[in-house]
């Protein structure tokens, strides 16, 4: 039997997210990075500081492993590599989002103006429009300049490799059976609940990120884990009851929403702007991705039905919820 030793780096953030957090992981041939944090000094030093105390060096490490393609969990990648060139190893999904391959980003720009058109989201919709533009150009230098390899196989260095996509679509979690337990990229965070952020698939048609999300969530209490190692926060301990909650939440959001259309609310920017008022202002992209999301979840439930008028999404309740 395998074992596995897992050495937390929980690295302080000033906003909500608390800490970011990436894991190094002891086997008997090799030293893994799971996720590398911002690429900024205070990761790097954490990074640098954690193999120290341990009796560990950077050249000690055997490889790199991501949990998705966010900011937040691959900042050091290209730091650590071109220091000591290891493998980095993500989902073959992560890999033109890494890459910031040129196509892809026009791909999902085109994909976003065509859904905050159809969702009448109006002069707010086309502002965001224009940022991701002008972010297709400054992102360029952000491209990872590391080689990476897909993960293709169930199975990498004695974890099991769980597709859990929802907050990323290329996220993935790695389950070490012996010592039961999961690490699990952002699919469940202690003290907020992750966001399934809406994007498109590779062909540009919209994934049912919220449906997945809960999926995976789903995926994640069937495994039956002493722990899940997060991406942010603490480590959660027992986590099935906190899963539960989750995905009551989702509920309680989908059932508040029917109710609003019921009352005659028929847009996704029309449901946006009454439930989210300043943060709609200040975070106009992740509450249209939480609104649609719950849209999306209330029509694979036959809940509600929508119907393009004058190029705008409508929504209604089906005639079997209206009794
Ligand atoms: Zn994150």
């Amino acid at each position: 039997m395998a074992v596995i030793e897992i050495i937390p780096i929980l690295v302080p953030v000033k906003f909500d997210l608390k800490t970011v957090n990436f894991y190094l992981i002891k086997q008997n041939k090799s030293l893994t990075l799971i996720d590398g944090g911002y690429n900024d000094e205070q990761c790097w030093n954490a990074l640098i500081s954690t193999l120290e105390n341990n009796n560990l060096q950077l050249r000690d490490l055997t490889e790199i492993i991501l949990t998705h393609h966010h900011v937040d969990h691959v900042g050091l990648v290209d730091r650590i590599v071109s220091k000591h060139p290891i493998p980095v190893y993500a989902s073959p999904l992560s890999i033109p989002r890494l890459k910031r391959d040129k196509a892809f980003f026009e791909m999902r720009v085109e994909f976003f103006s065509n859904l905050y058109r159809s969702n009448d989201c109006g002069e707010k919709g086309e502002k965001q429009i224009a940022y991701l533009h002008k972010a297709i150009r400054n992102n360029q230098k952000k491209a990872m300049q590391a080689d990476v390899i897909g993960i293709t196989e169930p199975t990498l260095l004695n974890f099991e490799v769980i597709q859990v996509p929802g907050h990323a679509p290329d996220q993935l979690a790695f389950l070490d059976k012996t010592g039961n337990q999961l690490i699990a990229g952002d699919l469940l965070i202690e003290h907020i609940s992750s966001n399934a952020l809406v994007e498109p698939d590779e062909h540009g048609n919209k994934l049912p990120s919220l449906i997945q999300h809960n999926d995976s969530l789903s995926k994640c209490m069937s495994l039956n884990v002493d722990r899940v190692y997060s991406g942010h926060g603490k480590i959660i301990n027992n986590p099935n009851p906190l899963i539960k909650k989750r995905l009551e939440r989702t509920e309680e959001k989908a059932e508040r929403l029917l109710n609003q259309i019921k009352s005659g609310i028929t847009t996704a920017n029309g449901l946006a702007e009454v439930n989210y008022k300043k943060i709609y202002e200040q975070q106009f992209s992740l509450v249209m991705s939480e609104i649609i999301g719950h849209l999306d979840y209330l029509e694979h439930k036959q809940k509600i039905q929508k119907d393009l008028l004058h190029g705008i999404w409508q929504y209604s309740v089906t005639s079997a919820c209206k009794i």
